[in-house]
């Protein structure tokens, strides 16, 4: 297949783009490098450039033909979301359907769509399956959301057919070492915890220990990034085989605690630090954990580092060779 990559230069894409590539497939990362990195994308070819452009598009649409389009080319910050609707809004929903736009007047009718977990808001039970009521809590959650909307919309008009998939937590790194996360700033645990470990940060701050759940503090399900992109790239089969739109939940179903994620991260790494007691932040649902078994049922999708201590150690082997010229 020849893929287009939207976001290929950024910590999920790249992953992608690598496995797109092991797999035999033809790939393109469209990339304006707001948030990722040039060096990140070791496979295929690069293009600079930004899913509003139009002109770009055409030309990369007239140039290509290609099979399936996945995007990654999102803004992921809750807080951030919230001081600016307005970015989040431009980007991640005015700016995609510029992309669909072009993909519908050149009859690309394959899509690969990240969307969240946030769509769900405060979850009313969980693990959280897809038939869930979807009630955003923060423009980000929202911005997904009208996608997904609008992808049910342009299925029914124009025939374009997609897969959503609704990200838990994505965590850990390439298992041979090659890429990784580099967010700036960073806001997840995990590489937060790994840089305490690795002595580029102090210490970490838990962000509240009065919630709901057995030790206090939030429980999340983390998958590793290959498992997630294994799903996409099962999703664009799907869909070139003929398949119809769909959206998944996808995580592995177990959930962990921040406490017993540092516990692990200490024994994963050998290594002690020091961890505060923080504030709850803002948004932050007790409990997020996804039921997958209908991408497992549908796509046949199996998670293949689903343990915490693999996805951290692969995490932190990125985190030590990253720490060195990052
Ligand atoms: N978290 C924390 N300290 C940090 C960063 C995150 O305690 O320095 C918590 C956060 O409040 C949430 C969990 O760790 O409960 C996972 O947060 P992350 O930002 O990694 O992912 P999210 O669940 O927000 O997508």
């Amino acid at each position: 297949m020849k893929v287009l990559v939207v976001g290929g230069a950024g910590y999920i894409g790249s992953h992608m783009v690598k496995m797109l590539n092991k797999a035999g497939h033809d790939v393109i990362t469209l990339d304006n490098l707001s948030n990722g990195y040039k060096d990140a994308v070791k496979y295929g070819e690069f293009v600079e450039g930004d899913i509003a452009d139009e002109s770009l598009l055409d030309k990369l649409f007239s140039d290509n033909n290609f099979d399936g389009v996945m995007h990654f080319a999102s803004y992921i910050q809750v807080g951030e979301s919230v001081e600016k609707p307005s970015m989040y809004y431009r980007n991640n929903v005015s700016n995609t359907q510029v992309l669909l736009d072009a993909m519908v007047d050149h009859g690309v009718k394959s899509f690969i769509f990240s969307s969240t977990a946030a769509t769900f808001g405060e979850p009313d039970y969980t693990p959280i399956d897809e038939a869930h009521s979807q009630k955003p809590i923060n423009p980000y959650g929202h911005s997904k959301l009208m996608v997904e909307q609008i992808l049910r919309d342009f299925d029914h008009a124009y025939g374009l057919k997609s897969v959503s998939l609704r990200y838990f937590n994505a965590a850990g790194a390439d298992p041979d070492g090659e890429l990784g996360e580099r967010h700036i700033p960073e806001t997840h645990l995990i590489p937060l915890v790994l840089q305490a470990a690795s002595g580029r940060r102090d210490n970490i701050t838990i962000f509240g220990a009065d919630y709901d759940t057995p030790d206090g503090t939030c429980i999340r399900d983390y998958i590793h990034i290959n498992d997630l992109c294994s799903a996409h790239l099962l999703g664009l089969e799907h869909l070139v085989a003929g398949g119809e739109t769909k959206a998944y939940n996808m995580g592995n179903g177990l959930g962990y605690s921040i406490k017993e994620l540092i516990d692990i991260a200490k024994e994963v790494t050998g290594k002690d630090f020091t961890v505060l007691m923080g504030e709850r932040r803002d948004g932050d649902p007790a409990r997020l954990v996804a039921d997958s078994s209908l991408l497992q049922k549908e796509l046949g999708w199996k998670p293949e580092f689903a343990g915490l201590d693999v996805i951290l150690r692969h995490a932190w082997e990125w985190e030590l060779k990253y720490s060195e010229w990052g």
